[in-house]
């Protein structure tokens, strides 16, 4: 019986585009991919305009938006033929469009005046296409960043875009800076009845709607190794001592600017469940029978709704339900 691993490959870690990075410092090949090219428009709520059922986004081609890119504008990568870029842009939207069936309800989206709708990556991610997923990803996360990263934080002079978007240099003291990522870890703790234990560890946070359970996670401090972390932030959130930790996998989580590193890692199920205070409001270990339930629900049963398919913790539960 072999150890678990992720389900499937998490929904926004899949991407198709070719990420050069000579390209982006070449001023000839990006006018070739700006004539060639198609873009995203981002709104500043992080919002693209998607097909009707979510399973792709829907770009344009670059010549609409002028005749050399523009100012702010990011190249994501090339792909079949065409150049992808994304531009941050402010559209007038009626508010309060419901989500694609299927889709993580987390905010609703927006309609356009041409009648396209436009959603978030949360909410959406999980349906979209491997192409537009790593397209709207990556847009996302460029863009989170520069809304950060207007200023040098070295002698704080402002910030202008240089590399095609994935750079910025100081107008002061010349500094180059690069998109930066927080690395948050996620663990997916079980007992030790069997190489997969039968029983996983979730937990909720007091803000979360009732009855949504997930596994556990937190951001790496400064100085620290991955697997510190992972002993840290479970022994924080639950007052639990873990072992074996084994990696699964990485999801970045744009929002604003993380990545999800994906653990396992055992624990004892006697061991006295101690929850942190304003952190989790309750942690409980759900056997194998009432997650794979949940599955096969879609996603929730009475008293459980797990982690949304967006989401690295969803696969990584889903893996560990599939194993034995
Ligand atoms: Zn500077």
């Amino acid at each position: 019986m072999s150890a678990f691993s992720l389900g499937d490959v998490p929904r926004l870690s899949r991407s198709t585009v070719d990420r050069d990075e000579s390209v982006r410092v070449d001023a000839a090949r990006l006018a070739e991919l700006w004539a060639r090219g198609r873009v995203i428009a981002v709104d500043r709520k992080g919002r693209t305009p998607v097909l009707p059922d979510g399973t792709g986004v829907l770009d344009r081609p670059a010549g609409e938006f002028g005749e050399v890119p523009p100012d702010r504008v990011v190249l994501l990568g090339e792909f079949d033929g065409h150049g992808y870029w994304a531009l941050p842009v402010d559209e007038e939207l009626t508010e309060g469009t419901a989500p694609p069936p299927n889709s993580w309800m987390v905010w609703p989206g927006g309609t356009a005046a041409d009648g396209a709708q436009w959603h978030d990556l949360r909410s959406i991610g999980g349906l979209l296409d491997d192409t537009s997923a790593g397209l709207f990803t990556t847009a996302v996360a460029l863009f989170n960043w520069h809304a950060r990263a207007r200023f040098c934080a070295k002698c704080g002079s402002p910030t202008e875009p240089a590399n095609a978007g994935w750079a910025t240099r100081c107008t002061g003291c010349r500094r180059e800076e690069y998109p930066r990522t927080d690395p948050a870890v996620i663990c997916l703790v079980h007992d030790d009845d069997g190489p997969n234990g039968s029983n996983v560890l979730l937990a909720r946070q007091p803000i979360w709607p009732p009855h949504r359970y997930s596994v556990l996670a937190g951001f790496v401090e400064a100085g620290e190794s991955l697997e510190s972390c992972v002993e840290r932030e479970v022994r924080e959130e639950v007052g639990v001592d873990v072992r074996d930790i084994r990696y699964l996998g990485s999801q970045p989580w744009p929002f604003p600017r993380s990545i999800m590193i994906g653990f396992s890692a055992v624990a004892d199920r006697s061991a006295t469940i101690k929850v942190a205070d304003g952190e989790i409001e309750e942690a409980r270990w759900v056997p194998r029978a009432d997650v794979r339930a949940a599955l096969e629900a879609g996603g929730e049963i009475d008293g459980l709704i797990l982690p949304g398919p967006t989401s690295i913790a969803r696969q990584m539960v889903a893996g560990w339900a599939q194993a034995d």
